[in-house]
């Protein structure tokens, strides 16, 4: 971070700006040029908020010149971390195939779901017990019924489970029953909610990019859960709110670049709620393991017409058959660093 003094500060001034810097436990480096000086701020400014200085009247701005995540920040961490879901590896060359409804609706649609998707090569089944729903006349889950279901399901495929945290009160249930928490779109700025799932979750978390996230308000968000003691954090790009609305949302693809070049974290796709539709699910499942993405999560229902979420953009079992075929052959061809 440095400080940029404005033209007619004094000695007094610097002198008093760097004092109040060293309190804060940094170092500095002071530049002075013949129409202004420069203060650097030397050591962890994660810290710090620059507002704690642009108050100061002699301060014309301050500017960060590392970023504001420290636990996140592929410059501290080089190494790819490598999440493990119950056995299942997700990150550094390990690619992951989470499946399932977007709601669980019932034994037989669970069950069903799950068989297929683990004959066709998933890897984690998921499902929605709790959902975050636009209006509330709509389906809102079956709640802890549904992870019973969930773990029949498990039992019966071996599949680790993934299904959707949306409030703190579920946390000793989702310990027991769950394999890996997904914190939903709607809630990645939850920070009371980003808390408790730092310090008391056990298990790892997925967090989906809130619908008009920045990078940086996403790595930040993976970055309180990770400072309040939770390491395993999957991020998953679901689509963003453009202009467009023709599609649910516009898939970034950019993102996965950006976020493995800014974190060691894996991130995966979601390419269902980025389109809104079926048919888009193929390409854009395809183009994200090109583009280097740690994993796909797509919805796969038995009988989509009838699906009481998100049936428009689920896939039937034999359409994700299909496909993950051609992820398999795609996997073998793409090498990832
Ligand atoms: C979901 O995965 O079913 C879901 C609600 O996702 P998002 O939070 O990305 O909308
Ligand atoms: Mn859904």
């Amino acid at each position: 971070m440095i400080i940029v003094l404005k033209q007619q500060a004094k000695k007094d001034d610097i002198t008093r700006i760097t004092e109040e810097v060293k309190k804060l436990g940094l170092k500095t480096s002071v530049v002075t040029g013949s129409e202004q000086t420069i203060i650097g701020l030397i050591g962890d400014t994660t810290i710090i908020d620059p507002k704690k200085f642009e108050v100061d009247e002699a301060v014309d701005h301050v500017m960060r010149v590392s970023e504001p995540y420290k636990l996140a920040n592929r410059e501290f961490h080089p190494l790819d971390t490598i999440v493990d879901v119950n056995g299942v590896k997700i990150g550094g060359g390990n690619i992951c195939y989470i499946a399932g409804p977007c709601s669980v609706e019932n034994k037989d649609q669970i069950l069903e779901v799950a068989r297929a998707v683990k004959k066709s090569g998933a890897n984690i089944l998921r499902g929605g017990a709790f959902k975050p729903r636009t209006s509330p006349y709509a389906f809102q889950g079956m709640g802890e019924d549904a992870l019973n279901l969930l773990l029949e399901a498990k039992k019966e495929t071996g599949l680790p489970i993934c299904t959707e945290l949306m409030d703190a009160e579920y946390i000793p249930l989702f310990n027991e029953k769950v394999d890996l928490v997904q914190i939903g779109a709607r809630n990645m700025q939850n920070y009371s909610l980003l808390k408790k799932v730092g310090s008391e979750i056990k298990k790892p978390v997925l967090l989906k990019r809130g619908l008009s996230s920045t990078y940086e308000e996403w790595i930040m968000a993976a970055e309180y859960i990770m400072a309040n003691g939770n390491p395993n954090v999957i991020l998953c790009e679901r689509g963003i709110r453009t202009f467009e609305t023709y599609t649910r949302n516009t898939l970034d693809l950019q993102a996965i670049p950006v976020l493995k070049r800014l974190t060691h974290l894996p991130i995966i796709i979601d390419p269902s709620h980025a389109g809104g539709k079926w048919w888009l699910v193929e390409s854009m499942s395809k183009a994200s393991l090109v583009a280097g993405a740690d994993g796909l999560m797509i919805e796969v229902h038995n009988d989509p017409e009838k699906a009481l979420s998100d049936g428009p953009q689920s896939l039937r079992p034999d359409k994700y058959d299909i496909l993950m075929q051609d992820l398999k052959k795609l996997e073998s061809i793409i090498h990832h660093e």
